[in-house]
């Protein structure tokens, strides 16, 4: 089948390599809070909406605890409002340091348009974080036929609804001749649910976790397990297929177009 469009996801999958600045400001807010998280903790949900993210870290068993013993009481809903709210300008201000285009994805992106299909995008950021990504990636060459967050559909991944107002948008269809590409099993869980293709990215994403320079200085065999592990962790959400990075997606591309 003819592919007609595809649906990038945004930090470690188009900018950021390694995905560290969501890291960042979600430890930036739990830190002062008291109840500081690790990297692993907060890498957990990566993907889905942010405030969903930060309550679904307070419902990780240590992290409650921790909670309960500096308070005396289980974390609520007023407090996920509070660290969301410290959570917004924490993030905008982040993302200024982690807003460099991967490397290859203009050069593959436009490849992909000269194959006829258009670019959306989906991501777990609000509005306000993606104006300002659409801002710097524009300076770098990517700018995306339709740029879509969880603030215009009303819930963000793993619901496909992203997806589908994308299709709309791109006035594309049927949602199997689209393939989404994402870092996180929430952005494979959210292609799957929508009908389309997905492929996990491995290397420059949340499931690696590290920057390009912590990459290279890696044993190849460390490199190797890490890739293999994190390929694992996204077929197991339902992934069709997995690439280090989005420059390396055209063959599959191909594959798909000649399979289905
Ligand atoms: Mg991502």
């Amino acid at each position: 089948m003819k592919l007609r469009a595809i649906i990038l996801d945004w930090a470690g999958t188009v900018v950021d390599y390694g995905s560290r600045a969501p890291v960042a400001a979600l430890q930036s807010v739990f830190t002062p809070a008291g109840v500081p998280v690790t990297v692993a903790e907060a890498r957990e949900s990566m993907g889905i909406a942010k405030k969903a993210h930060i309550r679904s870290i307070l419902e990780i068993e240590r992290v409650r605890a921790a909670w309960i013993s500096k308070y005396g009481a289980p974390p609520a809903e007023a407090d996920v409002d509070k660290l969301y709210a410290r959570f917004i300008p924490n993030q905008i201000q982040v993302l200024a340091d982690y807003s460099g285009l991967i490397p290859g994805v203009a050069d593959a992106v436009a490849a992909m348009r000269s194959r006829g299909l258009k670019i959306g995008t989906t991501t777990g950021y609000n509005r306000a974080m993606l104006n300002y990504l659409l801002e710097r990636a524009a300076t770098q060459n990517f700018i995306p036929d339709c740029a879509l967050c969880p603030d215009d559909t009303g819930a963000g991944r793993p619901l496909p609804w992203m997806c589908y107002l994308a299709a709309i948008r791109l006035e594309v269809y049927p949602m199997a001749a689209m393939v989404k590409i994402g870092d996180t099993p929430a952005d494979i869980e959210e292609g799957r649910n929508a009908g389309m293709w997905a492929i996990g990215i491995t290397r420059t994403g949340n499931e690696v976790g590290l920057t390009e320079e912590e990459w290279a200085r890696l044993a190849v065999e460390e490199q190797e397990r890490m890739l293999r592990s994190a390929e694992q962790r996204l077929l197991d959400a339902g992934a069709h297929y997995t690439a280090p990075s989005v420059a390396e997606c055209e063959p599959i591309l191909e594959q798909i177009e000649t399979s289905s």
